[in-house]
């Protein structure tokens, strides 16, 4: 208890040296390379001078609208400041050391740490070859499970798992246990298709939205649960709590802009697929993503390549101890990108020079020979 108290003391990792130079490019956290849209800007510079109150009436207004843009009704949404605060609480509260939680790996991994400190076990099942979610396992896994978690996208992959999945998991999940869907990156996705109306169909389903991914608002923090009010009660033992207004203004700007989603994924799309592309013709393997992240197998322990991208002030993103020798990496600015494209040439370069000098011997992830660019 005492050790994961201590991990969570401070509330975010410390910053790597360096990333705060004026040029550092920060591809390692999914964060949004434009940050809020020029609309939810203004809306948080209008709000600020009522920032000495709750706010009520703006907070219940950015329910409304967000419950008819999901075809769900009001009492089926509960705001927080993200969305890691509903996921925690999913787990504590569906979770227990007689309710396991049954996960992919890699996958996000907040709700694991949930889970453990509450004492259930975490089951971690690889996903399939194409990166999906193997849902016929991690149904068959546990029958006593109190979640099933599915990302998606999935992060770090960036990949979908298909409608027949879910719907597969929704059908033989255990009957105690409640599906959980996490859609922080669904709208980078073309294909990707939500859970949200199996929770308006009543399911036990929660559904996990976050302002974080596209709509550039980590900062900011809003994200929301979805699911019926039954549920809902389960994790509101945990905290209700009023959202910053800030959030609120921001959040209702952003899902009044009907062409932010479509242009911010297309951008996103666009200049992925050309990194994407780059790093397939030099012969490195990337996953197959519909999201504003992806992993390369960099072909050597991706710490050294992470400490060595660092070194040119481009901070990329972890690997996953399941995929030793990839890195994930998050979508920038196209020009942040060419600068990502520059220093992985140097410390690529560098890296084969010293592999091919100590004889080195080369380590193939599982997935790479399965991915070129979608
Ligand atoms: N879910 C997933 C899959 C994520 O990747 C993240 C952030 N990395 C979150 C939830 C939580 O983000 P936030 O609390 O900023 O909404």
């Amino acid at each position: 208890w005492s050790h994961a108290y201590a991990a969570r003391a401070q509330q975010r990792p410390t910053p790597p040296p360096g990333a705060d130079a004026a040029d550092a490019v920060m591809i390692n956290a999914n964060e949004h390379p434009l940050g809020p849209s020029v609309g939810a800007r203004q809306a948080i510079t209008d709000i600020a001078a009522k920032g000495g109150r709750y706010l009520g009436g703006l907070q219940n207004e950015l329910v409304e609208v967000y419950a008819a843009q999901l075809g769900v009704r009001v009492d089926h949404l509960m705001g927080y400041a993200g969305s890691t605060e509903p996921l925690d609480y999913t787990m504590l509260a569906f979770t227990s050391p007689t309710a396991s939680l049954v996960t992919a790996d890699p996958t996000f991994e907040s709700g694991w740490r949930a889970a453990t400190r509450n004492g259930a076990t975490v089951h971690k099942l690889p996903l399939r070859a194409d990166h999906s979610h193997d849902v016929e396992a991690m149904c068959a896994k546990d029958p006593k499970a109190g979640v099933i978690y599915i990302c998606n996208p999935n992060n770090p992959t960036g990949s979908v798992t298909l409608r027949r999945d879910l719907e597969y998991a929704l059908a033989n999940k255990p009957k105690g246990g409640v599906l959980v869907v996490d859609e922080a990156y669904i709208h980078f996705s073309e294909s990707a298709v939500s859970a949200i109306d199996m929770v308006a169909a009543g399911e036990d389903v929660v559904v996990l939205r976050t302002f974080s991914k596209l709509y550039g608002m980590a900062g900011i923090r809003l994200g929301f649960a979805v699911a019926r009010p039954e549920l809902l009660e389960r994790l509101k033992f945990y905290s209700v709590n009023s959202l910053p207004v800030t959030a609120a203004a921001a959040g209702l700007a952003s899902l009044r802009d009907t062409e932010l989603v479509p242009k911010r994924r297309r951008e996103t799309a666009r200049i992925r697929t050309d990194v994407m592309g780059w790093l397939a013709a030099k012969g490195y393997s990337c996953t197959a993503s519909e999201s504003n992240c992806f992993m390369v197998d960099v072909k050597r322990p991706a710490s050294g390549f992470i400490a060595d991208m660092a070194a040119q002030r481009v901070f990329v993103g972890r690997a996953w101890p399941i995929w030793p020798n990839a890195s994930r990496i998050t979508i920038g600015t196209a020009e942040e990108m060419e600068r990502f494209k520059a220093a992985f040439e140097r410390v690529e370069a560098s890296a084969t020079a010293t592999a091919t000098a100590q004889a080195v011997p080369e380590q193939a992830g599982p997935w790479q020979r399965f991915f070129e660019v979608a």
